[in-house]
């Protein structure tokens, strides 16, 4: 089988950003892309998108991820519209700069909530169907900070670390059933994420200042990482699994 076979594609944060473009990709590569995301309304405008452009989308927002309920609830629609859910880029995040000593009980769960937990509530909704199938793809979307570190950022790097290492575990647990299970962490990727950490004057320097001092002299662009995803997705990349595959411009290496 190939994925123009349609099977079924869940991204979620797939109204802005990476999450947009990687529906997009994986939409215009034969899948159908479920988007769930916080926000409805952008999740529905790139769903429009894509199909505007011929391809098979749908918007399932609003969706957040942090609450298991509403991601069952999701994943069922999902199903009932779709099918049953082969493939699942866990891509929605929530990033945050604050002194550690500023970190409160509220914004430390809230950043493990939703970038850990609600990678770990996507997966266990769709686990069953790749394990009836023998066949799934599971790509989460961590961090280049977590190879680093990143000042004012304990508590989200603590999660996307925590991302990588579940990716590690789940991989070497579901291997044996035909799913893979990876994670790309991005790094300095021209979204609007980054742009609001510039306006507010949290990336010690503009995004032209950054893109000077990575080594391939630019920012990434969303599809930068879509394409990525998009092969680790792929048939041919039934032997790839557990990795980090970083997508960063060579900003780590
Ligand atoms: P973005 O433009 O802010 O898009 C993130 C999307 O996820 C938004 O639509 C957002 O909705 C949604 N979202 C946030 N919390 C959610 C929740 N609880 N449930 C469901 N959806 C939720 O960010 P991005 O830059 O594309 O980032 C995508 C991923 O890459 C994130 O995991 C981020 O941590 C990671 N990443 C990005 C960079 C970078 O350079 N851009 C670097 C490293 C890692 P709202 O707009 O309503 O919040």
């Amino acid at each position: 089988m190939s994925e123009r076979d349609g099977r079924v594609a869940v991204v979620t944060g797939g109204g802005s950003g990476i999450g947009r473009a990687i529906s997009h990709r994986l939409a215009a590569n034969g899948f159908q892309v479920a988007i769930l995301d916080l926000n409805g309304t952008s999740a529905k405008l790139v769903a429009e998108e894509i199909r505007a452009a011929g391809h098979s989308a749908a918007a399932f927002g609003e969706v957040d991820i942090s609450s298991r309920a509403q991601v069952d609830a999701a994943f069922e629609r999902v199903r009932a519209e779709f099918g049953p859910v082969l493939v699942l880029v866990n891509n929605a995040g929530l990033t945050g700069f604050k002194k550690f000593q500023h970190i409160t009980d509220e914004v430390w769960r809230r950043t493990l909530a939703v970038n850990l937990d609600g990678t770990f509530y996507c997966c266990q909704a769709a686990v069953p169907d790749m394990l009836a199938a023998g066949w799934g793809r599971i790509v989460n979307i961590s961090s280049s900070s977590a190879h680093s570190g990143q000042q004012f950022m304990s508590h989200y790097v603590a999660a996307k670390a925590g991302v990588i290492g579940f990716t590690k575990s789940l991989a070497l647990e579901l291997g044996p059933s035909g799913i893979t299970v990876n994670t790309i962490p991005p790094g300095f990727v021209d979204t609007p994420m980054l742009r609001n950490s510039e306006s507010h004057g949290l990336l010690g320097g503009t995004v032209d200042h950054h893109a000077e001092l990575t080594p391939v002299r630019r920012a990434g662009r969303p599809e930068d990482i879509a394409a990525a995803c998009a092969f680790l997705v792929s048939e041919e990349a039934g032997y790839i699994t557990g990795q980090v595959l970083g997508v960063n411009g060579g900003r780590n290496t």
